[in-house]
């Protein structure tokens, strides 16, 4: 009776523990389950007493298949071993061992802490195991939540390092008053020529004295302060091979911060602008020399947008003679000034799209004084081939202009002067030429025919003078009638063809073409450049000639295979006396007026007058005028 009492007094007591506790029999490998009490059933989430007699480890665990399951279960029977056959108790450490959830056919990951102690008989044999497992699966999931995070932060740390190890910006941080250099990375160390190992853990104005000079102000401001500074292309001189040699940086100091948000040091952080520096600096020198160089000519800079109208001027002479103070102007500012039909030179010049242009310009500026101004642009395309600026150059050439004026007023008296004695002279030389004929004299016949050809160059000469000075002054009459254009370059080949024996001017025209323009005009241009295609082609024989409506217009080509003209001169060939000087252009007669003529002739009458090279040597002109 009173066996049993206490029995049920040790199971009363052995359930009210508060731990978790198992009681098996040390019959291994079954260690069958004798006991477990109503805190292990609770944790484990056991039906009452259901398992007990049923051997341990067929009851206790699920997911054996799992590899850490399996290992915890050797783990456990070993040390239920180890406490068999020593009788001491053991601490098993910590264990994984899934526990079934309740009606859900699932389980769930919990690692448990547990000493098993032997129950010994009155013979200290081992009667019983007795198991006390605790619950540390929250402080187990903490901890390899720490190790986690501690793994992450370790490869962000490593990731920082990389990063500011091969940063090509300079970093270093430096703590407290004596700036203790904390981390340099090579970029800082190879711009200083040091080592940056030997910087760290040492005050840095001991280990480098010569930097404190310059940065020892700056990083007390920054440390006491609290407050960022910042550099742009400071000088800084450096020792290399024995020599001072000077170095620009750009840079920014800021006071560095612990973790725990208390200001420790100076982060200072820098790179290398030497290059930019010297390069700048080759520009500005550049820029100086070019704008002496402008300034001294008398040249005014321009620089237009396109989009904007906008006129950058580097100097008042730009067209108007605005004042020196302002340098940015709206176009029209300046539209305003020029002339009108200039203006319409200005602006088909912009529009024509040409990479570069030459014009002259006349402007009446604030004074009223009329200004020639010769002005040049160039048209700047952006990366999508439109035209977005025009820069240029512009030059007031009103003394030069005047002084053509007086040339011009001159060469137009003297031509006036000569017109009359040359046509007698002409005249009595034709007389003259009648005369001799039919008496068979032919040394005097011969001499007076050249005497008749001369007069005749003279008096085109004397012609072409006139009509460039006419046409300065504006006053070129046209006098437009109806003819046909295919029988004048007839009479013109075949009044021109008489002229020469070494050259044949082919021309296979055969249909009539009517236009409404200046005969004699036309006449005048085609002449020049018929006589321009022998005289620059003396190897060849041939000159070709064609004719043909091309819309509502008649072209005119004339194809010579001779010296051609270079390239680079198409600018200037239909200016007033403008001749090629090179090699091949010398020792040909002529004044350079014949091209400038027919030009403006076409002009006038609303055509185009054009050359184009020939690879292979040689040059076709050609004009186009409306048929009528
Ligand atoms: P000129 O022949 O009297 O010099 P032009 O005004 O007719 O004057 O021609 C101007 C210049 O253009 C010439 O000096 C010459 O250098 C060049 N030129 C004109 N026509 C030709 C041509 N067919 N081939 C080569 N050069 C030419």
């Amino acid at each position: 009776m009173e066996t049993t009492s206490t029995l049920n007094t040790y199971k009363a007591v052995f359930d009210q523990i508060p731990a978790a506790c198992i009681l098996l029999k040390p019959d291994q490998p079954n260690f069958t389950i004798v006991a477990v009490n109503k805190q292990f059933r609770s944790i484990l989430k056991w039906p009452k007493d259901d398992y007990i007699g049923c051997a341990f480890f067929d009851v206790l665990f699920c997911n054996p298949q799992d590899a850490e399951t399996r290992q915890s279960v050797e783990h456990l029977s070993s040390y239920f071993f180890q406490v068999i056959s020593t009788g001491l108790p053991v601490d098993h450490g910590t264990l994984i061992l899934d526990i079934k959830v309740p009606d859900s056919g699932k389980s769930k990951r919990r690692y448990w802490n547990s000493i098993t102690t032997p129950i010994l008989n009155e013979k200290g044999q081992v009667e019983y195991l007795l198991s006390c497992p605790v619950d540390v699966t929250e402080k187990q999931e903490l901890f390899n939540r720490s190790v986690k995070l501690e793994k992450e932060a370790k490869i962000q740390r490593d990731f920082y390092e990389s990063v500011f190890m091969q940063s090509p910006v300079g970093i270093g941080i430096w703590e407290g008053p004596s700036f203790i250099t904390r981390m340099i990375n090579p970029a800082l160390g190879r711009f200083y020529q040091r080592d940056s190992e030997f910087l760290i853990g040492k005050p840095i104005f001991e280990t480098f004295p010569e930097s404190k000079v310059l940065w020892e102000t700056i990083m007390t401001s920054v440390l006491e302060s609290g407050e960022p500074y910042t550099g742009v292309e400071l000088a800084v001189d450096l020792p290399i091979n024995g020599n001072l040699q000077r170095s620009y940086v750009n840079f920014g100091i800021v006071p560095y911060y612990e973790p725990d948000g208390t200001m420790s040091g100076v982060l200072g952080v820098s790179v290398d602008a030497t290059q930019q520096v010297v390069l700048r600096k080759e520009l500005e020198k550049s820029e100086l020399i070019m704008k002496i160089a402008v300034e001294s000519a008398g040249l005014g800079v321009w620089d237009l947008d396109l989009r904007t109208r906008r006129v950058f001027s580097s100097s008042p002479v730009w067209i108007a003679g605005f004042p020196i103070e302002r340098s940015i102007y709206h176009l029209d500012e300046f539209l305003e000034h020029l002339i009108p039909e200039d203006r319409k030179k200005l602006d088909e010049a912009l529009i024509s799209l040409t990479t570069h242009f030459t014009i002259v310009l006349r402007a009446l500026w604030s004074d009223n004084s009329l200004h020639w101004i010769q002005l040049t642009g160039n048209i700047l395309k952006d990366e999508n081939d439109q035209a977005v600026r025009v820069v240029g150059t512009t030059l007031d050439i009103t003394d030069r202009k005047e002084l053509e004026q007086r040339k011009d007023e001159l060469l137009s008296t003297v031509s006036h002067e000569l017109k009359t004695p040359v046509t007698s002279i002409k005249a009595i030389a034709q007389l003259l030429e009648r005369k001799f004929e039919p008496l068979g004299d032919r040394i005097t016949i011969d001499l007076i025919h050249k005497l008749v050809n001369q007069i005749k160059r003279l008096t085109n000469l004397i012609h072409d003078l006139l009509d460039a000075s006419l046409i300065e002054g504006g006053k070129l009459q046209l006098n437009k009638n109806h003819f046909l254009f295919s029988e004048l370059l007839e009479e013109v080949i075949s009044d021109v063809q008489r002229t020469t024996n070494t050259h044949q001017i082919v021309f296979e025209q055969r249909t009539a073409i009517p236009g409404f323009s200046d005969k004699e005009r036309i006449r005048q241009v085609v002449i020049n450049m018929l006589t321009n295609a022998i005289k620059y082609s003396p190897k060849a024989d041939q000159v070709l000639v064609s004719l043909e409506l091309r819309g509502k217009c008649i072209r005119c080509c004339v194809e010579d295979f001779g010296i051609g003209i270079p390239k680079e001169k198409e600018s200037q060939m239909f200016e007033r006396f403008y001749r090629v000087i090179d090699d091949k252009h010398s020792g040909f007669q002529g004044i350079g007026i014949g091209l400038y003529i027919s030009k403006q002739i076409i002009t006038r009458l609303d055509g185009k007058i054009w050359f184009e090279g020939k690879p292979d040597g040689g040059t076709i002109f050609c004009f186009e005028v409306p048929q009528f």
